[in-house]
């Protein structure tokens, strides 16, 4: 393959879950732009409608499915529904996160378990769907796991995403070298703060606009930031890679004041 064709992802089914909004629907077009059929997954189909309608408006080819990442039959009803469409899937984003900040002394078991329901139990969920798949297929595939500089290091008041995201990048390392040797590759990106609907207002005002005097680069991350680490794992430019996690974060992860 030409070095100038390593991103290409023509041929290519990738399943993006967390789809509806913020790096998530980034990922999706990124994706259809590098030339993959993308099946966009959100709790609620409608929600991620738009996504897929931009890609088709632009001349791609995608759909929007239902699936709850913390429902294991829900993930395997979007698996079906997208193998129905495209074929097999052998892209993979497990995105779908949440953060539920507060103390640890005055979170919840329920928030405790809302997070790891989410973030943990959802990203397994996604990849084992994934693997099973592309073993009974005999295929090879790509997986990325989407953690977090929280996964690194700690914060006051994040302690159930902070241990959540540890967890995702040990996961990825467990599942890497179980499936390897068959051709699935699984990687993790660990973005740094980066601006998306749900955090611009706080991290473009007041207070959290001075956080970015903590990132060595002087500013937070833009979704687009995060394209070419995405394209780099799941495409062929990343076919020597497997069980690792990329930091992408302006270099706030080695900066002196930590997290
Ligand atoms: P976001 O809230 O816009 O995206 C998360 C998506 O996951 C939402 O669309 C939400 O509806 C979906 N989701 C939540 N629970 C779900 C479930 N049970 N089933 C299916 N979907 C579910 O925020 P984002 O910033 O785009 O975050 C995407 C991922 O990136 C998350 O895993 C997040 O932890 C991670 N991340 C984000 C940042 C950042 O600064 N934006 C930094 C580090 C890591």
């Amino acid at each position: 393959m030409a070095a100038r064709d390593i991103l290409d992802m023509s041929g290519r089914v990738a399943l993006v879950t967390g789809a509806g909004t913020g790096l998530g629907a980034r990922f999706c077009m990124a994706l259809a732009e590098h030339g993959a059929a993308v099946v966009a997954v959100a709790r609620r189909a409608d929600k991620v409608e738009s996504v897929a309608a931009d890609i088709v408006k632009g001349g791609g080819r995608a759909i929007a499915v239902s699936g709850d990442v913390t429902d294991s039959g829900s993930i395997a009803r979007a698996f079906d529904a997208a193998e129905k469409a495209f074929g097999t899937v052998d892209a993979v984003v497990a995105n779908a996160g949440i953060a539920v900040p507060g103390r640890a002394v005055e979170t919840s078991d329920e928030d405790w378990r809302r997070t790891m329901a989410t973030n943990l139990d959802g990203v397994f969920y996604t990849a084992r769907e994934a693997a099973k798949r592309l073993l009974a297929a005999g295929k090879p595939g790509s997986i990325v796991n989407i953690a977090s500089i929280l996964g690194y290091g700690v914060s006051k008041g994040n302690a159930s995403y902070a241990v959540s995201k540890a967890a995702v990048v040990q996961m990825t390392q467990a599942l890497a070298i179980e499936w390897a040797f068959k051709g699935i590759r699984v990687n993790a990106i660990a973005p740094g703060y980066v601006i998306t609907d749900i955090n611009r207002d706080y991290l473009t005002e007041g207070r959290g606009r001075e956080m970015a005097r903590d990132i060595p680069v002087g500013r937070f991350g833009q979704e687009h930031d995060l394209d070419g680490a995405l394209l780099l794992l799941l495409s062929e430019a990343g076919s020597f890679m497997t069980g690792t996690t990329i930091t992408v974060d302006g270099g706030h992860r080695i900066g002196l004041r930590g997290v």
